[in-house]
């Protein structure tokens, strides 16, 4: 058998199981323990100091520098006492992953630790090569990093962690975390507005987030011998084994043991971290988990997900395995998403999303949830492009995968008190809970659950008490999808509230102009609700009709940050300038066609470097072997076919990788980046992948298993 391969099997057979000991029997007792929280200022900070931190925190105040200096001075002392010796602001560019510049605290010429307010506060990171998208020039290769004190600092491999927001000089930003601050304030205006139509005392809303990650797992010497999972976080070629998922008996089984000691290992971990990490389990593909937390206010819900992401990874290295994030590893099987479960919460404590027993508030959750599916209407495209990278494209409109179509579900319960609403609606104001009644919702079962309610097929469904969005992709950071869901839904609320205004003012009475407004919107939006099987050809066809799109090409889908309503969309809530909104859809298009240009790299060295030269040497053995038959006067047309076959393929193989090199090389000449990224698309991917893929899989069934030299799907995904 090939060396490399061969090699690799024989340690992942013989693999032992790392032990984990946790700290404590009881996770309360160590939770936390790395983070510098509310609870530990209070603890060490003056209470004027703390005062002044947690109105930064509620409010977005500023901090001033005598304040910065009292905070680092505990934060230092906390983190000496942990046996830190580094400080890092933490934060999250445009490229995807979070970003770290350790400095010492120790100060050679005092011959002290020292940790002072403006470290805290503010760092300039020499930042040049973070993506920009044009917004830095290169004689301005300043950004700065700004403390975000309602994250929580903490500490992670030894070093103290400070989220931090990442901006150019001229204030624009250059970071998944800056946006969605922003967009937390648009959210929390447009809804406090509403909400003040239910109820005076709501003085702010938060949106709050639970993301349930998906995930592979296989042996790290398997995933060594894989240059494309190495270079491309996915396999490029990989027939499918003869055992898939059709028994579907992995999902909710039993929990492989070793990946089971890695999960216990980092679930420790992230409960240190103060990662609310709850669930565990198999998911649909063999290989394939899950793993989520309690749901967190969205900020840290976000921070706290690029944590563990981080964490897993590390953590993974210990138990000699590797984590995949990649949307699509295995073609065959399932991929992974990363579920963003959201919801609108108020500082009385009430969840918008959560029906009631009362007719008044449920009046005011169909307010909330009307207006979220009159918003992923009114802006599916923009939904669509804040999930759309190289490697979802895989994911979405795939079979098993959530279509690439923005459609809502929400359940028979709430379909019919919609449709109700809509037929029924015309009423007029009685006393009591008359006209709840009339409208079909004085009752709304306060927990909503039947069976249809677990449509897993749906990209945006309501279950229960929030809205899933599933097709976010398991690698994405989730602040990008989340900012323009925020977005989305303060547009529809402000507008919702103009027109509420308008029929008050009109005479009308605040309950029925709510009411009128709500069947205006639920007629506007009701193209875009679907209760069937979201994965069916139907559903597509049916969504062709309704007018919804499907954009399955990542540079296509993002074609929406050009349109001018875009722009002023997110100008109008100020959470991303004309500038920012330009950068980004460069940097979104840019990372697409890298993406896609390694991608088709990686094919052609493994397929001229591996496959072919394979192939050859088995082709020759095939030969010698027809020569010998013949020699013997023995029928040889089984070898010569076989020899043929294998002829065929190496011809096509070797004809596509050719002409694949040609269309990049052809593409690399285009200025115009959005032409290049859909020339990457079209005349690179869709031209080739499938075509290449399909020769090197066909040889990996006939050339003899000793000589192949790549890991197989089997081996990977069935060897723990
Ligand atoms: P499933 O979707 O598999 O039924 P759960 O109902 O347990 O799983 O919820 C999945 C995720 O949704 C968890 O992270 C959970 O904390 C989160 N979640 C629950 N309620 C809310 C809410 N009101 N807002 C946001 N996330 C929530
Ligand atoms: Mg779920």
């Amino acid at each position: 058998m090939a060396t490399l391969r061969q090699s690799a099997l024989l340690i992942a057979q013989g693999r032992q199981r790392t032990f984990v000991n946790p700290p404590s029997s009881k996770i309360s007792d160590f939770f936390g323990s790395h983070v510098f929280g509310i609870k530990q200022m209070k603890e060490s900070l003056a209470p004027s100091v703390f005062k002044k931190v947690m109105e930064a925190i509620d409010k977005g105040s500023k901090i001033d520098p005598a304040t910065a200096e009292e905070v680092a001075s505990a934060v230092r002392v906390w983190a000496l006492s942990k046996s830190v010796t580094h400080y890092t602001h933490w934060f999250q560019p445009l490229t995807g992953s979070t970003a770290e510049k350790h400095d010492a605290f120790f100060d050679a010429h005092a011959g002290i630790e020292k940790f002072k307010g403006s470290a805290l506060v503010q760092q300039e990171p020499d930042a040049s090569s973070f993506p920009h998208g044009g917004i830095r020039s290169t004689f301005e290769a300043r950004g700065y990093t700004a403390w975000d004190p309602s994250s929580p600092i903490f500490i992670f491999d030894k070093t103290l962690c400070i989220p931090t927001i990442f901006v150019s000089f001229t204030g624009e930003a250059l970071d998944y975390k800056t946006p969605l601050l922003k967009s937390m304030e648009a959210i929390n205006a447009a809804a406090v507005e509403v909400c003040q139509l239910f109820d005076r005392n709501v003085k702010k809303v938060i949106p709050s987030l639970g993301v349930e990650q998906e995930y592979f797992v296989i042996d790290k010497a398997l995933f060594a011998t894989r240059p494309d999972l190495v270079m491309s976080g996915r396999t490029v070629f990989g027939h499918n084994p003869a055992r898939g998922q059709q028994l579907e008996d992995h999902y909710f089984g039993s929990i492989p043991t070793r990946v089971k000691d890695f999960m216990v290992d980092f679930e420790i971990e992230a409960h240190k971290l103060g990662i609310p990490v709850s669930t565990r389990h198999n998911e649909v593909a063999p290989g394939q988990f899950e793993v989520a937390p309690l749901f967190e206010e969205i900020n840290k819900a976000v921070d706290h997900n690029q944590l563990l992401m981080d964490l897993m990874d590390k953590v993974a290295e210990k138990h000699s395995l590797k984590v995949l994030f990649h949307e699509k590893p295995f073609a065959g099987v399932n991929g992974s998403g990363k579920h963003n479960n959201w919801s609108l919460i108020t500082d009385t404590g009430v969840n918008l999303f959560q029906p009631s027993n009362s007719a008044r508030e449920n009046l005011q959750f169909l307010t909330f949830v009307i207006a979220t599916v009159k918003a992923v209407y009114d802006y599916a495209d923009l939904l669509r492009a804040s999930i759309a990278s190289a490697s979802n494209d895989f994911r979405l409109g795939a079979n098993e995968a959530p279509p690439a179509i923005m459609s809502v579900f929400l359940g028979s319960t709430l379909t019919s008190v919609l449709d109700e609403l809509e037929k029924n609606g015309n009423v007029k104001i009685e006393k009591g809970d008359n006209m709840y009644m009339k409208l079909g919702i004085s009752k709304i079962p306060e927990i909503i659950l039947d069976n249809t309610d677990r449509n897993r097929t749906s990209p945006f469904a309501f279950t229960g008490n929030k809205f899933e969005f599933r097709a976010v992709g398991s690698s994405a950071n989730s602040s990008g999808p989340m900012t323009v869901l925020n977005v989305i839904v303060a547009e529809v609320l402000k507008s919702l509230t103009k027109d509420i205004e308008k029929e008050i003012n009109s005479g009308k009475e605040k309950k029925i102009a709510i009411v009128n407004v709500l069947r205006k919107y639920i007629k506007e939006s009701k193209k875009v609700r679907f209760e069937g099987d979201g994965y069916s050809e139907e559903w597509a066809l049916e969504a062709e009709k309704r007018k919804l799109s499907n954009l399955k090409s990542t540079p296509f889908a993002l074609d929406v940050y050009h349109d001018k309503r875009t722009v002023d969309l997110f100008s109008r809530h100020g959470v991303l300038n004309p500038v920012e909104v330009h950068a980004r859809h460069e940097i979104m298009l840019e990372n697409y066609i890298k993406k896609v240009q390694i991608e088709s790299r990686v094919m052609g060295d493994l397929a001229l470097n591996h496959v072919i030269p394979t192939a050859i040497l088995y082709q020759n053995k095939l030969i010698e072997n027809a020569n010998g038959l013949k020699g013997l006067g023995l029928d040889n047309t089984a070898a010569i076919e076989t020899v043929k076959e294998i002829s065929r393929h190496l011809e096509s193989l070797k004809k596509n990788v050719y002409e694949m090199t040609e269309a990049r090389k052809k593409l690399n000449k285009e200025e115009d980046i959005v032409k290049r990224a859909k020339g990457y698309g079209v005349e690179v991917k869709d031209a080739y992948f499938d075509k290449i893929r399909y020769s090197v899989d066909k040889l990996e069934l006939v050339v003899d298993d000793e000589f192949w030299p790549l890991v197989k799907y089997r081996e990977m995904l069935f060897i723990k």
